[in-house]
């Protein structure tokens, strides 16, 4: 078998790179290599994400282009990861894709590209278990040399079923990884020089392992391990490495995580709490399970705790039936809280989902752009406000590269996720430097060495 270069490419979330390392390591242990050359390629990958219409519009725009590729060589191309059926029926019939393979088949892989070779297409289902706890994370990015940040992921699936959201149907049901394996895995990325790792769920606050005998039954005495006691036991037993975590839920955010954010060093005090909309009526149709009020309350609680902690959110414009009233419920929570920064869209529906199915898309397209706009311009505000929090604060930042804008200055991230550059003197990509913030926009904190 010659055909053996594999190319990776990511459209979408953290949740995609740290699926992309998975499969990484499954092709190597295959006999594969990794390529970073898309030309050079036999097998080209394309890790999808269906949860915004951008992300599918960019990968049908990748296709395009791969059409000729495949007119000039022997190429076999396979989607994997979250793809809707929007997108495998689009391309089934074309011919431009060998194989789709859903997110609990990676394991799959190589028979898929071995079987695409003798002329068949195929297609995995999706699978309700796997949460490929024996695998070792292989960094699937070539061009980053740094090796300093990686993902990890402790859940998959969610349970939730937001209305607008695919993942429960492409993702499935949500499980949760052995914690030991989680353990192990972060010591030995620690091992291989990684400083910093941030665990991966859809919903991490619902991450709850229950250890099990031979029979499957619940062990006794029980042995049940949470997110709060993962957090606590991760902190514990790598004490030198960074450790963020992401997505929250706000229906599911403990005060326990809370304390044991509080009480590590090393556990960064940044939470992204996606809210998607100030308005009960909103959050409602979106089955969000929390009310505005709970949310607060939260925020209240998160800064009693943790009063350093930043927040960053998601939030939606334009979802159905929204209206000025709902629109103006979400500007007035946004300035209650003047969140540290966040990742705004406007809403569109997602094939499949209980919103695209039941719910009318009924705000018009200029009224969401506008709303969304407003939601940006507010949320620059904020960020300005909350960055000028940090002026003349000596702060520990983990340098993780070298400023693209000027070569002179390090690139890295303090314990709330914000992004410091500095004059480079001495230490090295991977150090912990003590900078004093000195200036700053509504994105940079922008800092000197502190000696
Ligand atoms: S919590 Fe809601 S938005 Fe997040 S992945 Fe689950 S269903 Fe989707």
């Amino acid at each position: 078998m010659k055909n053996k270069n594999f190319y990776i490419e990511n459209y979408g979330c953290q949740m995609n790179i740290s699926d992309s390392d998975i499969i990484t390591s499954i092709l190597l242990n295959n006999g594969f290599f990794l390529s970073k050359n898309l030309e050079k390629s036999d097998i080209i990958l394309l890790n999808a994400c269906s949860i915004r219409e951008k992300a599918e519009f960019t990968l049908k725009k990748r296709l395009e282009q791969l059409k000729f590729l495949k007119k000039k060589k022997r190429i076999w191309i396979g989607i994997i990861g979250c793809f809707s059926k929007t997108i495998k029926n689009f391309f089934i019939h074309q011919k431009i894709v060998d194989f789709f393979v859903k997110p609990d088949s990676y394991r799959e892989i190589p028979n898929f590209i071995y079987s695409s070779m003798e002329g068949k297409q195929y297609f995995s289902t999706v699978k309700n278990n796997e949460t490929y706890a024996d695998i070792s994370l292989i960094n699937s990015n070539k061009q980053n040399h740094n090796k300093i940040t990686t993902f990890l992921s402790i859940t998959r699936g969610c349970n939730n079923m937001c209305t607008f959201c695919i993942v429960p149907f492409t993702r499935g049901r949500e499980r949760s990884r052995d914690p030991y394996s989680i353990i192990k895995e972060c010591k030995r990325l620690y091992q291989n020089g990684y400083k910093e790792i941030t665990l991966l769920g859809q919903n991490v606050d619902s991450y709850v392992w229950e250890e099990k005998n031979e029979e499957n039954k619940p062990k006794k005495p029980k042995n049940i391990v949470e997110f709060s006691k993962l957090l606590d036991l991760i902190a514990q037993e790598v004490p030198f490495m960074r450790i963020r975590f992401s997505t929250s839920n706000p229906h599911d955010m403990s005060n326990e995580v809370l304390k044991v954010i509080s009480k590590h060093e090393n556990i960064c005090k940044h939470i992204h709490l996606p809210v998607q909309s100030g308005s009960n009526k909103i959050l409602k149709l979106m089955n969000r399970k929390y009310t505005r009020e709970k949310y607060l309350l939260l925020v209240k609680q998160i800064k009693d705790i943790i009063p350093e902690c930043s927040i960053s959110h998601d939030i939606i414009s334009g979802f159905c039936n929204e209206n000025e009233e709902d629109h103006q419920d979400t500007i007035n929570l946004m300035n209650e809280i003047k969140y540290n920064y966040g990742y705004m869209f406007s809403y569109s529906p997602r094939p499949g989902t209980y919103a695209y199915r039941k719910l009318k898309d009924n705000v018009p397209e200029h009224i969401k752009k506008n709303r969304l706009r407003e939601i940006i311009d507010l949320q620059r505000n904020h960020s300005f406000y909350r960055m000028q929090e940090h002026l003349g604060k000596i702060e520990e930042v983990l340098i993780e590269g070298v400023s693209k804008k000027n070569n002179q200055y390090w690139y890295g991230r303090n314990t709330q996720n914000l992004v410091v550059v500095f004059p480079k003197e001495s230490l090295n990509i991977g150090d912990i430097s003590y900078v004093k913030i000195i200036d700053t926009t509504s994105a940079t904190l922008i800092g000197k060495p502190y000696k």
